[in-house]
């Protein structure tokens, strides 16, 4: 059966178009999300990935750009709506929720009635249909006593309490797809680790497709289908989650992966891999990982390696897999 996809980035690139000349923060991505599917983006900060996400929505803080590409929604190319066109796939077709909840939530405006009136928007509901739905859902997304929460501010919630009402907003419309950018960074692990099953679990329950950005990951394993690696704007490996976890190709994506294991042993934050994310504005006409690499090659700095399928849907962004001379062993 052919595969049916809700989301399918086709060579994205968006940028920063400043005084100083163009910041290519995203170049040629393409990401497809499957019907259903939970996928991952992961990289450092300033990787490009919660560019990519913004770009999805729309809402790239000027002098943010997308300058090519498209963007399909089951089809619909989002690049090509108009302002108004796309107020309504934001929040209806598309929701997105970030790391930090209370940057979203209005702090003076209790928590029920903000969900409320995100349904009343995008559906045609009474005011007292809304606080039903949104009574239903609360409690659905795991937050006791909901009528007391329902007359809360934000401020009187936990971080977890908060995300889960963030997740609640993001829900109530009944997204085709959902964008979780850092969703459980701000929490503790045991709040994140409610917070990824109830995730996984409203996937199962509604059949709508997740992207999660992240840099960690525990979060990424534990919860993604497929996963993208991204490294300055591009992307640089791509497999499904068993596949990137057990046989990594990409120098950093292992690097990524050591830092993990480091980070278990160590209890503390580690820099594994050395060298820092490289400045967009000079980059490498080839590999921008080189200056990171320990296997850089002479002609890496000058060539820039193409994406290359190394095995059925794992493809990797490097010289070492090229013309399928490497076997995994560099
Ligand atoms: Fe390292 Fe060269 Fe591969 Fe880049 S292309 S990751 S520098 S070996």
């Amino acid at each position: 059966m052919e595969q049916e996809y809700t989301l399918q980035i086709e060579n994205l690139r968006s940028s920063f178009l400043t005084d100083n000349g163009e910041v290519k923060a995203v170049n040629e991505v393409s990401i497809n999300v499957p019907k259903g599917s939970i996928v991952g983006i992961v990289g450092e900060s300033g990787c490009g990935k919660s560019m990519t996400a913004r770009s999805v929505m729309r809402l790239l803080k000027y002098p943010g750009k997308i300058m090519g590409g498209s963007i399909l929604l089951e089809g619909k190319d989002l690049t090509q709506l108009s302002e108004k066109e796309m107020q309504s796939v934001r929040g209806g077709e598309i929701s997105m929720i970030f790391q930090e909840p209370m940057t979203s939530l209005n702090p003076v405006v209790k928590v029920g009635k903000q969900v409320s009136e995100a349904a009343m928007l995008h559906q045609n509901i009474s005011a007292a249909e809304a606080k039903e739905l949104v009574l239903e859902i609360f409690r659905r997304v795991g937050i006791s006593e909901a009528e007391k929460r329902y007359e809360s501010f934000p401020h009187q919630l936990s971080g977890g309490l908060r995300q889960r009402v963030m997740i609640a907003m993001a829900m109530i419309c009944r997204p085709k797809l959902l964008i979780a950018d850092e969703p459980t960074t701000a929490l503790d692990v045991t709040v994140e680790a409610q917070i990824l099953k109830l995730m996984k679990q409203l996937r199962d329950e509604t059949g709508m497709s997740i992207i999660i950005i992240s840099h960690n990951l525990g979060v990424i394993a534990e919860l993604c289908d497929y996963v993208y690696v991204m490294y300055a704007g591009r992307v640089v490996e791509e497999a499904d989650v068993f596949t990137l976890f057990e046989s990594p190709r990409h120098p950093y994506t292992k690097g990524l992966l050591n830092s993990v294991s480091a980070l278990e042993l160590e209890q503390e934050r580690l820099e594994t891999i050395p060298g820092s994310v490289p400045n967009l504005r000079r980059l490498p006409a080839g590999c921008a990982f080189c200056a990171r690499c320990a296997y850089a090659m002479e002609y890496c700095p000058e060539q820039l390696p193409q994406l290359q399928e190394v095995a059925h849907g794992h493809r990797v962004r490097c010289h070492l897999v090229e013309g399928g001379a490497a076997n995994g062993e560099e």
